[in-house]
């Protein structure tokens, strides 16, 4: 007879293959179809959240509106049960989550990081040893809940001021933010009078020369995308970076993504962007199916225009997280607060294709949170 633990042990897998088989049946949609543009404009609204998150959102929120239960086709902030509680406001009755996938991770210590042999994972409670540096790692995910603004009431949300932009205007900073981004990485950027002057083009990246045109005769929203498209070029794909890739068109598809995504963080019509449909780049190649890429692709993507947004001292829209969340709080690794079985407490930890580390020395791990 199974015990309880093996049970619930059991019944989190049976869930964790469900979600799998959903993000699956998500990533297959895409590849079939010409949703891309699509699904990058609402990872752009949810984009603290990994691709694959935003995925299983969009296809839970479109079920939940279809089906009557929420009143709007897209989410506006999500977040999990204690979260919306911390915020003063709780879900309600009858509204089930959204399920994700959340990271779960573990404290690894080390004195002599960069020997892989020396690491050695910490206990719940282990404190590291003077000198030692600690790494957080994703070891594994767990399905979560989150709920969309409208399945919750309470307090009100702060509504944060919108960007509207006119037709054809660039949004105010964002010329001046990329081009600085581009120099941060040792690039010029160069204004020409038209596309004669760079191949036809509305915009050029030049690894040898480091230098990155843009053509002017253009409005300013073209101008200021057709910048952020070359950003992409310059931050993923220098010289030495996969030629497979590039190769098979993957490397426009990313920057001309970057560029959606940076757009559609400040409130730009993304209907103009030219993505080629999902299935002339997501073929299968080195034993990797069609769908391992779109992830992939979307989460290179995702991440890449989060760091570019970062830097940005612009006015964007909501990332989907709720006003008011405290996302830098200190959190210990595990609560022993009794949860309620089904809702697990949402995490702020991006997840990745590949299990992220990153590097805190030892005295500053106590107050960090993930
Ligand atoms: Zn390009």
């Amino acid at each position: 007879m199974a015990t309880t633990r093996e049970a619930s042990q059991a019944a989190r897998e049976a869930k964790l293959d469900e979600l799998h088989e959903r993000l699956t049946g998500a990533v297959e949609q895409l590849v079939s179809g010409e949703d891309w543009a699509r699904a990058l404009a609402f990872a752009a609204r949810l984009r603290a959240r990994s691709f694959s998150n935003t995925l299983l959102i969009w296809a839970q929120h479109q079920g939940a509106y279809e089906a009557g239960r929420v009143p709007e086709p897209m989410p506006t902030y999500v977040a999990g049960y204690r979260q919306w509680q911390a915020l003063g406001r709780q879900v309600e009755k009858g509204q089930s989550g959204y399920q994700i996938l959340a990271p779960v991770t573990g404290r690894f210590a080390s004195s002599n990081p960069a020997d892989a042999e020396t690491w050695r994972r910490l206990g719940k409670s282990e404190k590291p040893r003077s000198g030692e540096v600690v790494r957080s790692k994703m070891i594994t995910v767990k399905p979560a809940y989150v709920w969309d603004a409208s399945q919750t009431s309470g307090q009100p949300i702060p509504e944060p001021p919108a960007p509207t932009l006119l037709e054809g205007e660039s949004p105010t900073g964002l010329w001046d933010g990329l081009a600085d981004h581009v120099r941060a990485q040792g690039f010029a950027v160069l204004r020409v009078p038209h596309e004669g002057m760079i191949h036809g083009a509305n915009g050029v990246t030049d690894y040898t020369a480091k230098t990155v045109a843009v053509r002017e005769n253009m409005d300013p929203a073209a101008q200021v995308k057709t910048l952020a498209h070359e950003l992409g070029h310059v931050l993923l794909h220098g010289p030495d970076s996969d030629e497979a890739r590039q190769h098979r068109g993957i490397g426009e598809v990313e920057a001309e993504s970057v560029a959606l995504m940076i757009g559609a963080a400040h409130g730009m019509d993304t209907s103009g962007y030219t993505i080629p449909y999902v299935s002339t780049w997501a073929v299968r190649v080195d034993g990797k199916e069609p769908g391992e890429i779109v992830k992939a692709t979307g989460e290179r993507v995702r991440k890449t225009a989060l760091l570019i947004l970062d830097r940005l001292d612009t006015a964007q829209v909501t990332d989907g997280a709720p006003p008011g969340l405290n996302r830098d709080a200190p959190h210990r690794e595990e609560t022993s607060r009794k949860q309620p079985s089904h809702e697990a407490p949402e995490r702020r930890v991006t997840p990745l294709p590949e299990p992220e580390t990153r590097t805190v020395t030892a005295s500053a791990t106590q107050a960090r949170a993930l």
